[in-house]
């Protein structure tokens, strides 16, 4: 089997295709601690994708609460599962080095095996990657448990309270936004015995060819983030097309620039941010320290992708959230967990700019530039001095065209005497 690089596991892997990139690539970042799912994001992409006969069940975007829900239900319990005892079978352990830590193997280096060197190390023929097909119930509600927290650390200490001290909250569950991550090494395009699944070479954009597909549903099952999706009534499989007219810049209102997904564009929490991010021929993103996206992944490492370990490099991050037990963050996202944290709970002068820029414009932004403002706020975070400075960001189009420009406060406006409320 050839090897590819994999940069998020800091090492080569295998795969069952030889190295190739796409010039740029689809890339997002989520921040969780700011999602509320109302489900706008879930509606966008339903009411502009998946709305006809056969597709009632599919839900390119969905957004669930973990620690219990999923869609399908249990996908990431049970592919862990799944890995865990192919580890176990082998005596390996699925671990990271993150002491081997340098710039081009920002989170270390995992040990473990992935989800193709499981498949191989288990010599499965009818299989190259790890998987399974979810069962039609396991598909049935798309956000079961939302809402639903899971019990205290330590139920034990929670129960000692001392009379008349407020209980401490010690509960937990966020909101885990999910689509396609449009992989670098996509388990789905690996999977496909018909060669029906292609990545493609202007935006690496993971697509299914509908008149190759036949339905075997190969990709269903080996996809570890359970993204592609059977449809009976045409008996082919289908999956998120990332908007690409959108991207294409097919769209009236972007006059030809490239322009953000449906589901990015229509979120509510401003928590979503998409672009497209320069590639290298060896799979390296070319270093754009004034692309946002670029800034968050690469500079603040502040966003990381969602289980690494299975070894597709996916292409969407997340900014974790800082209420929840790390163990169960440091499974989900990996070693950089901690330093992400850290570095989004006491952000930096450009960090607390960029995030102003999520959802400031459905154009999508190549560039952003910092206007300094004055100093408006001082406290202290962890024992140590934090400013805030009322700074000013900027973001450009492709072409150069300035589309946003947000502050760090938000404006306050005064309504002028002359317009009464009516109340
Ligand atoms: S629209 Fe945004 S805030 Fe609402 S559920 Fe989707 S990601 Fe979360
Ligand atoms: S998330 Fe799944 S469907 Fe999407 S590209 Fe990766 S492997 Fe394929």
């Amino acid at each position: 089997m050839p090897k590819v690089y994999n940069w998020q596991l800091g090492r080569p892997m295998e795969y069952p295709h030889r190295e190739a990139h796409p010039k740029e690539q689809f890339a997002f970042v989520f921040n969780i601690n700011r999602c509320i799912a109302c489900q706008t994001c879930t509606m966008a992409c339903k009411s502009t994708w998946t709305f006809s006969k056969g597709q009632e069940y599919m839900w390119w975007n969905n957004v669930e609460t973990k620690p219990y829900g999923g869609y399908p239900q249990f996908w990431d319990a049970k592919l862990l599962e799944l890995l865990d005892g192919a580890h176990q079978k082998t005596g390996r352990e699925a671990a990271w080095d993150a002491a081997q830590r340098d710039a081009k193997k920002p989170y270390g280096v995992y040990d473990g095996m992935t989800v193709f060197e499981v498949a191989r190390a288990a010599d499965r023929r009818d299989a190259v990657a790890l998987g399974y097909e979810p069962t039609d119930q396991e598909w049935r509600f798309p956000n079961i448990y939302e809402d639903t927290a899971t019990g205290s650390q330590d139920q034990r200490a929670s129960l000692n309270l001392k009379p008349a001290t407020l209980p401490e909250h010690e509960t937990w569950f966020f909101y885990l936004q999910r689509l396609c991550n449009h992989c670098t090494y996509p388990a789905c395009l690996a999977a496909c015995p018909r060669r029906a699944i292609y990545k493609r070479p202007e935006d690496g954009i993971v697509l299914i060819d509908q008149k190759r597909c036949r339905g075997y549903r190969k990709c269903v099952a080996a996809c570890p983030y359970k993204k592609p999706m059977f449809r009976a009534t045409t008996r082919v499989s289908e999956k998120c097309i990332a908007c690409f007219p959108r991207i294409e810049g097919k769209d009236a209102l972007t006059e030809g620039e490239p322009m953000e997904t449906r589901c990015m564009a229509a979120c509510v929490g401003k928590i979503r941010m998409q672009g497209l991010v320069e590639v290298g021929a060896d799979g390296a993103w070319v270093e754009q320290r004034d692309h946002p996206l670029y800034f968050l992944i690469k500079v603040e490492k502040v966003a990381l992708p969602l289980y690494p370990q299975f070894g597709t490099e996916p292409n969407g991050y997340y900014i974790p959230p800082r209420w929840v037990p790390r163990p169960y963050l440091h499974q989900m996202f990996g070693p950089g967990v901690d330093e992400a944290i850290e570095r989004y709970t006491r952000p930096s002068r450009e960090l607390l700019a960029v995030l102003q820029l999520f959802r400031a414009s459905q154009t999508m932004v190549f560039r952003y530039k910092l206007l300094p403002g004055p100093k408006v706020f001082e406290t202290t975070i962890g024992g140590r001095k934090w400013e805030m400075y009322n700074d000013t960001v900027v973001g450009f189009s492709r072409s150069g065209k300035e589309v946003a420009r947000v502050t760090v406060e938000e404006p306050k406006v005064v309504r002028a005497d002359k317009h009464y409320n009516s109340i």
